[in-house]
Formats: structure tokens, sequence, C-alpha cells
């Protein structure tokens, strides 16, 4: 990547490990791959219950070849094979988890964390429920503002998972949202993290893209 572009992404970094700190979230910046699953690996421990919220970025990252590793009970609702029952099943478990690890749709200049559901099982596991939540973000989702951040959802994060999980929704194939009432619509919820009092949120910001 360009030098240049680098040194902003960076500065953007900077300036929303700052602001999230100010709302009470913990967080780290990683350079890559590999500090963003020395980071994932310390904040677990052996035995923990561990559950995931669906993301490209665990895929892309490794983490979730890396939890697939490690001595924890490792309890994922997108096993492939899984009926919607069995799905909705082990979504539940996220809520008695030790740790709970996603990504998130958009982080605002302002330190919040803003995220769209379509079933609401991820972003309902970051408000209540798993004693650790970890947030894995790149900087390709860092933005302005709230206004930004619901743009970046509309145009890239839905339409892009519409695609990835093969949607007949009206994004899938414009490319942006068209506030459709499809059976297949994959953003019922939105939904901003604005502080957290609770010390249960760690936030990873990676200064390398992943995800939508
Ligand atoms: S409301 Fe429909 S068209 Fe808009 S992003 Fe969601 S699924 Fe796509």
């Amino acid at each position: 990547m360009d030098q240049n572009v680098e040194t902003i992404q960076s500065i953007h970094c900077e300036r929303c490990k700052k602001a999230l700190e100010n709302n009470g979230f913990h967080v780290n910046i990683a350079k890559n791959k590999a500090e963003i699953l020395d980071l994932v690996n310390g904040m677990i421990k052996d035995g923990d219950v561990v559950c995931d919220g669906g993301s490209m970025t665990l895929k892309e990252t490794g983490i979730l070849t890396m939890l697939k590793q490690r001595d924890i009970v490792f309890q994922s609702h997108n096993e492939p094979g899984l009926s919607r029952a069995q799905s909705d099943e082990e979504a539940r478990k996220a809520f008695s988890a030790d740790v709970f690890l996603a990504s998130a749709n958009a982080i605002t200049w302002n330190g919040e964390i803003i995220n769209v559901d379509g079933h609401g099982n991820r972003v309902s596991a970051m408000i209540f429920g798993p004693k650790k939540v970890i947030l894995v973000v790149g900087v390709n989702k860092l933005v302005e503002d709230e206004a930004a951040a619901i743009r970046r959802i509309r145009t890239i994060a839905a339409p892009a998972n519409s695609v990835r999980l093969h949607k007949e929704t009206p994004c899938a194939h414009i490319g942006a949202c068209q506030d459709c009432h499809s059976a297949d619509r994959i953003c019922s919820s939105y939904v901003k993290l604005n502080y957290d009092k609770e010390n249960r949120i760690h936030v990873i910001l990676s200064l390398e893209p992943f995800g939508y």
C-alpha cells in the first residue's frame, strides 16, 4: 500500500483508539495478522467457553483456525450443516460464554461501534451476556461519523454480505441498500455501542484491512 495512505490510516487508528478508550472500551492496535493472533490468544484462557458472531474478519485473520487448535470449548452457530433450529440453539450459548468474538461494521472517530444485524444474535451478545467480548476491526471500517458508518453499511457491508450469503436481496444486485422488505433481508437491527461501563469489550484495531 502507498506509504502516505498508510500514514493517514495509522492516524485514523490512533484517533479511534483514544476515542474508544474515552468511551470505556479496551483497545489495542495490531500491525498485521500475526499481532492480531497474539493479542487474541493472550485474551483467551485454556478451558474458556468461546463463541463467535460469524465474521469474514475472523476467517481472514486466521482466528477461527487458531481457536480450533486451542484447548478451549469453541461453540459456533456457523458450523456447516446446522439446521436453523440448531444454529439458534448454538447462538444462544454465546450469552453464557466466557469469550465472544466478532468484528464490527464500522467504528467512528468519536469511538462509537456501529453494527447492523439480520438475526440479532451478534449484536445481542455484544451488548449483554458473554463475560468478555473481543472485536477485531480492520482499518477499512473506521469512519468519520455515524452518517458515514450507515453509508458504509448500506453500500458495502450489507451488499457484500448479501452476496457472500447468497441472499436474494436488492442490494446484492444493485450494490446499495434499497430498504427492502425481502424475506432474505440481512439488516434488521442497527445498533450503536456508545460506552462500556462493564469492562467487557476489547477492540483490536488492525492496520491491515479485513472483512466488509
Ligand atoms: S434492507 Fe435489504 S436492500 Fe437494504 S441492505 Fe438490507 S438486505 Fe440489502
